[in-house]
């Protein structure tokens, strides 16, 4: 059990609390559903890319998905090895892609036709062989929120099956590429197994007819997306599916990449917030909570449902809208949800806040970011500290005339 009123007052609020172990049990059956497959657990570090997190995932073995080469570095930082980090996203400005090839990673994960020319350049260049993999958009519908969706070609990410061939065969004759992998990810919160499945499949059939090309693959990189329960939605079985992809892969011998991120790290999260006022606005009742959209974007962004606790209050609920004090009317942590009355101070815990919380915080309206604990073995440590008001304003006060 945590103590998340012992950590408020040794904290202050906002506060972000990661259970470290609860991570470790999420990355063991993952990994252990892909046992006897030759087999990598790509951590995607955008979901939460605090080092200390990515330090306990690399001490498990896990490699890492980056999609920007500041993640390169913190993954490298954070003492992943480089041979299981692989470099993905559909804008990588040129001096990203030298210095992955520089750093010697895994494999640039291309994502389209004209990124193929820049690496082969960048490369050429560097006098090396560039490893890559490319991304196949495979057209499939995930049934995931729109703004999470991603294998669509409605979806600016990858390429289609076609333009993925031709660039397997511009890669292969070029001396400067070397094609190692395949790569997809349809989506995020994916909670049904069929797209996933229909997707392997249709990139299963292009490594296969690849091959008849005499282009060898030996990554097989499915992407992330395994969703989470965070109201009480289905959620796919790690082991189903594990199968699910293995059987779409008979007769091929390669080694399966997976880059889980939310799965890992979103139910391992909790937001800690303080109530500061209640308000009743005519019939509509507020409570006010001293975190907000600039901490926890989710339910602004994707109108995200968190499971939200009261502590230590057993009052009557009604319901509420739980809300930030950024001026935005979009700033809100929930809507129409049944809350007991508050008091000043009163502790709320937003569940489920692991992945994609803190990482797309921003210091709107001059708020500093919350602070980051870890809690292992029972013991709680610091592992980012509150930002202040100094923090902010660094980068501006010495250009002030
Ligand atoms: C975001 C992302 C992931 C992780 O997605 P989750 O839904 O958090 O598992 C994996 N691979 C790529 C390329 C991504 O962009």
């Amino acid at each position: 059990m945590i103590d998340f009123k012992q950590l408020a007052e040794q904290y202050g609020t906002p506060l972000y609390i990661y259970d470290l172990e609860h991570m470790t049990g999420q990355f063991s059956s993952l990994g252990s559903a892909f046992k006897g497959r030759k087999s990598l657990m790509a951590y995607a570090v955008k979901a939460n890319s605090n080092l200390s997190v990515i330090k306990h995932f690399a001490q498990l073995g896990a490699g890492a998905d980056c999609v920007s080469i500041g993640e390169v570095r913190r993954a490298m930082l954070g003492g992943i090895a480089k041979y299981k980090i692989i470099f993905s996203g559909v804008g990588k400005r040129d001096d990203e892609i030298r210095e992955a090839l520089e750093r010697d990673i895994l494999y640039i994960n291309v994502e389209s036709a004209a990124e193929l020319e820049r690496v082969d350049a960048i490369a050429q260049e560097l006098g090396i062989k560039a490893r890559i993999s490319i991304r196949v958009n495979p057209n499939i519908d995930p049934k995931t929120h729109p703004y999470i969706s991603t294998g669509l070609h409605d979806n600016k990410f990858g390429v289609d099956l076609d333009t993925a061939k031709r660039m397997y065969i511009r890669a292969k004759n070029s001396k400067n590429l070397d094609p190692v992998g395949v790569h997809f990810h349809i989506g995020s919160q994916l909670t049904e197994l069929v797209p996933i499945r229909e997707a392997a499949i249709i990139v299963a059939d292009l490594v296969r007819s690849l091959q008849a090309l005499d282009i060898e693959l030996s990554f097989f990189d499915v992407g992330g997306g395994l969703g989470v329960e965070y109201d009480d939605e289905k959620t796919i079985e790690p082991y189903a599916y594990a199968q699910a992809l293995l059987s779409t892969l008979t007769g091929l011998d390669m080694t399966i990449i997976c880059e889980p991120g939310r799965f890992l790290t979103a139910n391992a999260g909790y937001f800690l917030t303080k109530v500061l006022y209640e308000k009743q606005n005519g019939k509509k009742r507020f409570v006010v909570v001293d975190g907000a959209m600039n901490d926890l974007l989710r339910p602004s962004l994707y109108n995200a449902y968190h499971r939200i606790e009261l502590l230590e209050n057993d009052a009557e609920a009604t319901t509420a809208d739980i809300v930030g004090p950024v001026c935005e009317s979009g700033d809100f942590l929930a809507k129409d949800y049944m809350l007991p009355m508050t008091k000043h101070n009163d502790l709320l815990v937003v569940n489920s806040a692991g992945a994609y919380g803190f990482g797309m915080g921003s210091n709107y309206n001059t708020r500093g970011r919350s602070a980051e604990v870890a809690v292992e073995k029972g013991e709680a440590r610091l592992i980012r500290r509150r930002e202040t008001f100094e923090d902010l304003i660094a980068l501006e006060e010495e250009f002030v005339k």
